[in-house]
């Protein structure tokens, strides 16, 4: 057994201003949030994505709890969210006391199926969750379509697809609501942090207020009141200054940090296509009309044992790939709290043969080939 992975399946790196940023806000004196580097963020990605407001928070995960608030799902409601996601995703609408509704997934994209969302829909049916898995769109018109005849609300969860695009316009402006994560494990990061992207203007003042504890503070800070007090429900979802200055330094470098995993990935799909025909592996499906966030390099092996045996084979030659999601309506929460009315049997199948390759902005070519020299002397059959 090796000590050290040679190769991670990630790593966090600094990619341009970060520790002068951070110096500067500690010395600066004032280190809590809705300031300084907080504000530059959002401005960045107001004016990148053309949202109508961005507020940065904890995390994605704390973001979907504010999305939650916001539409004011309560006891009874019913929310359609994917199986094959995070489960931040669902808890942020169960902690509320909805009941996540659970939709299979496109065998192609991995996303959720658009059709079975209309077939799931019903008089209860408050929000509608897409996931760009892999920061590949989902099929927004037909679910646009569908939520808009029926008035439900679209929350998207952007984790994954910071900066992709769907038919031209950037995933995350499609719901009137959309959350990101900038976790070490996310294309762009500082450590453990998020943005709740808001594109419906009747949401900005309330949001404000949910994120700041229930309180007025953020019009008290602007003069528009005079004093602050407990207006409404909120938690603590501000995010740090501290953090918000790391955050700065990889946002502003952003098509810099694109540009990478752009070329890591490519290369990814260069080097294993002949193998992954030869063996009966299927490699990421992009639509035409779908420009990807960059955010995994994943790989479908034929079945669930020779995806065991894959990830055994390469860390035994001291490089890490790893499997996610257990399909959350077969989880021990997802089925107690949940339904999945049509069954989720492509999401079932796929959880099974998945797994992601390392994958990381600092990710070299020389460890890249590596890697691929590794997978390539893999049989999927024994
Ligand atoms: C990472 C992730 C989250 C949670 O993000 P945090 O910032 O860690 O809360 C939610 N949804 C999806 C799809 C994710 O990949």
């Amino acid at each position: 057994m090796l000590a050290e992975p040679r190769i991670p399946f990630n790593r966090s790196s600094i990619e341009g201003k970060e520790l002068e940023y951070i110096a500067q806000t500690v010395a600066h004196g004032q280190i809590a949030g809705n300031q300084g580097y907080s504000l530059r963020c959002q401005q960045l990605l107001k004016s990148t994505l053309g949202v109508a407001e961005a507020l940065a928070t904890t995390s994605c995960t704390h973001a979907l709890e504010m999305a939650a608030l916001l539409i004011g799902i309560k006891p009874g409601d019913e929310v359609i969210i994917p199986t094959f996601t995070f489960v931040s995703t669902a808890n942020a609408f169960a902690l509320r006391g909805a009941q996540p509704v659970f939709c299979d997934i496109r065998p192609d994209t991995l996303n959720m199926d658009e059709e079975a969302v209309s077939a799931l829909i019903t008089d209860r049916t408050k929000a509608i969750v897409p996931v760009h898995y892999a920061g590949v769109g989902c099929e927004m018109d037909s679910i646009l379509e569908t939520a808009n005849r029926r008035g439900i609300a679209i929350v998207e969860d952007n984790a994954h697809g910071l900066f992709g695009k769907y038919k031209g316009k950037w995933l995350g402006t499609f719901g009137g609501l959309a959350t990101q994560s900038f976790h070490e494990t996310k294309n762009i990061t500082c450590g453990e942090g998020g943005a709740l992207l808001i594109n419906d203007q009747a949401y900005v003042e309330r949001a404000e207020v949910l994120r700041e504890k229930g309180t007025n503070r953020s019009r008290f800070f602007r003069g528009q009141v005079d004093k602050y007090t407990w207006v409404d429900l909120g938690s603590s979802y501000v995010m740090s200054d501290v953090l918000a200055a790391f955050l700065f330094g990889q946002l502003e470098v952003w098509e810099e940090v694109q540009e990478k995993r752009r070329r890591i990935w490519h290369r990814y799909a260069q080097g294993l296509t002949d193998w992954s025909h030869a063996q009966g592996v299927r490699l990421p499906h992009v639509p035409e009309h779908c420009d990807q966030a960059y955010h995994m390099f994943y790989l479908l092996l034929p079945d669930g044992s020779s995806r065991d045996r894959f990830i055994a084979f390469l860390k035994q030659r001291g490089i890490y790939s790893v499997f996610h999601y257990i399909p959350l309506h077969s989880s021990p929460m997802g089925s107690q709290l949940g339904v999945a009315p049509l069954g989720c049997p492509v999401a079932t199948d796929i959880s099974e043969r998945l797994v992601r390759l390392p994958f990381y902005n600092q990710l070299t070519q020389e460890d890249q080939d590596f890697v691929i020299e590794k997978v390539q002397c893999f049989q999927t059959r024994c």
